[in-house]
């Protein structure tokens, strides 16, 4: 396992990963370089302060893509502020939102986005309901997108629902990184992540007993332990 201490860094060749952060319930933070193309996973409260840091204002711009795996806040607390900023720096390009069908804290901001700027936005914003797990080419990678198991708790704070989350893996020249979102213990994460160059696996759960939630730390080392690399995220402070 590779040590667990913010910004997580991983790269090989022209491909490379910056966890800025993945701390459940506050925010998680990713950039993907491959060769000169940039994109963003899970962008949540804080990105736009880590990719001015990181990269700077005219990278922001070029960042083509934003990849969802689902709408809870500390995924997705960030879109807003980025949307904004591209709009205000005057972005030119398109942005492309990947984000799993029914993912309905997307497509609420998008609308209400939509609503306050659509008549100043000098860049087009194209969503990408995925709906399929299937191969598809964006930008110069490769996405492989792949159901998880995440649930949330309703009101009454003991019942669950399932909540659309996808893990996506992405492969460029010849290297690839799965990450698995937020999600129990599930086969198709098992499948994806078994000999990835780097397999980025949540281990939120904060017991020895197993939940539809989160991966316990015992669990998420399984798996992480069948690629090539891993990283432990979303580990509860
Ligand atoms: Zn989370
Ligand atoms: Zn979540």
């Amino acid at each position: 396992m590779l040590a667990q201490r913010y910004p997580l860094v991983w790269g090989k060749k022209k491909f490379y990963i910056k966890i800025f952060c993945s701390i459940p319930n506050i925010a998680t933070g990713i950039l993907i370089k491959a060769g000169k193309n940039l994109f963003a996973v899970d962008p949540g409260d804080g990105i736009l302060r880590d990719l001015n840091n990181e990269i700077g204002t005219d990278k922001i711009l070029s960042i083509s893509d934003l990849f969802i795996t689902h709408g809870h806040h500390d995924h997705v607390g960030g879109v807003w502020s980025l949307l904004t900023y591209m709009r205000v720096m005057n972005k030119k390009t398109p942005l492309s939102i990947h984000f799993p069908k029914g993912c309905v804290e997307i497509e609420s901001i998008h609308n209400a986005f939509k609503k306050v700027y659509s008549k100043t936005l000098p860049y087009r914003i194209i969503l990408k309901k995925i709906k399929h797990h299937k191969n598809y080419g964006t930008g110069n990678i490769k996405v492989r997108p792949f159901p998880v198991i995440h649930k949330e708790y309703l009101h009454d704070g003991k019942t669950t629902r399932q909540v659309p989350a996808l893990g996506y893996k992405f492969s460029f020249d010849g290297l690839n990184i799965c990450y698995g979102g937020d999600t129990a213990y599930c086969d198709d994460l098992v499948k994806q992540a078994k000999d990835s160059d780097l397999a980025i696996i949540e281990a939120g759960h904060d017991d020895d007993t197993p939940d539809e939630m989160h991966m316990t730390l015992s669990e998420a080392k399984t798996i992480g332990e069948s690629a090539k690399e891993y990283f432990l995220v979303h580990v509860p402070d």
